[in-house]
């Protein structure tokens, strides 16, 4: 088989690189591990109710916002019913000690209205702190679209300054740099090792507004192959990318588990790029860098527990989320010695597939809670159909214990919880081919130099989450970077934003 481009992975990176380059002519063939496409954006299905699994909110869906200028560059926006969790939504922010909640508005203006009023000592910390993370925002093109890509991309140098150190130097009280920092949930990173500005591109999407998708991610994953389809992209799942073909040190195909091998010239890699560097013959990279490839400090993991409740947390005029964050400001602690019962926990509801009609409860509700590989690396050497009783045993009373705080903390709201199933470290390795189960991909941290879409070797490009940005917003972006080294980097962005 041939094929202009390979993308390895459907997760959102690589369906948003297979829209862009199949309506620029290209043609393009996906490559699925799992037997279903989708990547962290799939649902799946436990007593009727169907559950997201890694698409709760995102920002950067409003007007002229960047996920709503590259959907729509995509032909994709159109299907998808977006959801704003605004003008009055917020996130419900409340702390293991104290029970006074904090609405976390989904508005600068708004949430630093709260702020103040909570914290009046500390006017002139929260004024600082959303004007930096705004000004931070304001030279990335990404939330800026009006500036070229190109310098930016080849040229941004990150301040090496933590969000810790900064949240320090401007705030006093512990709770209120707790809130501050609560976005770091979305990204993964420890505080101290986070940098204030990946945590301003995280926090900028959510401060300007945050929004779902009716139908949850799966809704998403819909639209983008009935436009994959449409542009006579194949898409092959169940099919694992085991090594890529070179000539003379350049890309010329994939080789798959139980398939032919494809031949092409220009591959995009979505996996870890820890995972990567086995693929390839050992003489095309050099030493230094597949070492900084394989040993990537990665994000932090979760727990996930899916239950059904005896109340639906969907389509109330309520919080979008729940949050149980530390008094201390310490949001997400460093290591696995902090016990179970005092890590960050957030409550949401599964979205459901509306169109699907087997869904007909609506009362999926997922806790999700920070989880580290070390949490599960004990039971990580049997396989996935050979778990010891012990595993299970460990995933129980997790899950039990999540169960009780929820319901605890957030009973008048979801009622009694009927766990369904629960997810670890371990199944998030499994489920998404993540190295120790993290969650964003590669961290994104101070120290850490996340690898560039390109590579040296002519013809491979790597995407998806660990490369430029986490999340939804950050891997559909480099989707259409990696398109964009294939199609003229400059070209493409003027196309996508004017
Ligand atoms: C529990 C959880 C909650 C989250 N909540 C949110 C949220 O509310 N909002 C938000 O914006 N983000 C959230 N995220 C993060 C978000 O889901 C991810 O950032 C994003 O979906 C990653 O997309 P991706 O394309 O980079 O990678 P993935 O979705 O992981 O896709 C990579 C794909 O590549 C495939 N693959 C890997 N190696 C191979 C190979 N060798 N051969 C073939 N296929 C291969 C994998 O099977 C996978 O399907 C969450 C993540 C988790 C885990």
């Amino acid at each position: 088989m041939n094929a202009d481009v390979v993308i390895v992975g459907s997760g959102i990176a690589g369906l948003t690189a297979g829209a862009i380059l199949s309506k620029n002519g290209k043609k393009v063939v996906i490559v699925e591990k799992q037997p279903a496409p989708g990547g962290a954006l799939r649902q799946f299905r436990r007593n009727r109710i169907s559950f997201d699994v890694g698409f709760h909110y995102t920002g950067g869906l409003g007007s002229g916002e960047i996920l709503d200028i590259i959907w729509k560059y995509c032909d994709v926006l159109p299907k998808l019913s977006v959801l704003p969790l605004t003008p009055g939504g917020y996130d419900h922010f409340e702390f293991f000690k104290t029970s006074q909640p904090i609405h976390g508005y989904f508005s600068y203006e708004r949430f630093a209205e709260e702020l103040k009023t909570l914290f009046p000592a500390e006017k002139q910390g929260i004024d600082v702190y959303f004007s930096t993370i705004r000004q931070i925002c304001n030279d990335v093109p990404f939330y800026k679209t009006d500036l070229p890509l190109t310098p930016f991309l080849r040229g941004y140098k990150s301040n090496p300054r933590s969000l810790a150190e900064f949240l320090d130097s401007h705030l006093k009280d512990p709770r209120l740099k707790s809130v501050l920092a609560a976005p770091a949930f979305l990204y993964g990173v420890p505080i101290q090792q986070a940098s204030l500005e990946i945590h301003a591109l995280v926090a900028h999407g959510y401060y300007s507004g945050a929004y779902t998708v009716a139908g949850g991610g799966q809704a998403i994953v819909d639209a983008f192959i009935s436009t994959l389809e449409r542009n006579g992209v194949q898409l092959i799942t169940d099919a694992h990318v085991t090594s890529l073909q070179s000539a003379n040190g350049a890309v010329t195909g994939v080789n798959i588990e139980g398939h032919e091998e494809i031949f092409c010239d220009q591959v995009i890699y979505t996996g870890h790029p820890a995972t990567m560097v086995e693929m390839v013959p050992q003489s095309v990279f050099r030493p230094a860098y597949k070492t900084r490839l394989r040993e990537l400090e990665n994000s932090l993991s979760m727990f996930a527990v899916f239950c059904k409740g005896e109340h639906s947390l969907n389509g109330s005029e309520g919080p979008a989320n729940y949050y149980l964050l530390p008094d201390e400001g310490d949001v997400l602690p460093k290591d696995a010695n902090t016990p179970h019962n005092l890590r960050p926990m957030m409550m949401t509801g599964s979205q459901g597939h509306p169109c699907d009609p087997l869904q007909q409860d609506q009362n999926g509700i997922i806790l999700l809670r920070l989880g580290y590989w070390k949490d599960t690396e004990r039971f990580a050497a049997a396989g996935t159909d050979r778990r010891s009783p012990e595993y299970a045993d460990f995933k129980m009373s997790v899950g039990r214990e999540m169960i009780a705080k929820a319901e605890q903390r957030w009973g008048d709201i979801c009622g009694h919880l009927e766990p369904l199933a629960v997810g670890t470290p371990l199944t998030f390795r499994d489920e998404l081919v993540a190295p120790n189960g993290c969650a964003y991909g590669a961290m994104h941290c101070l120290g850490q130099y996340n690898p560039d879409v390109r590579t040296r070797m002519p013809g491979l490009y790597l995407s998806g989450q660990s490369t430029l940005m986490t999340g939804v917003v950050g891997s559909s972006i480099s989707g259409l970077v990696g398109a964009g080294e294939i199609l003229g980097l400059e070209s493409l962005w003027n196309g996508v934003t004017k």
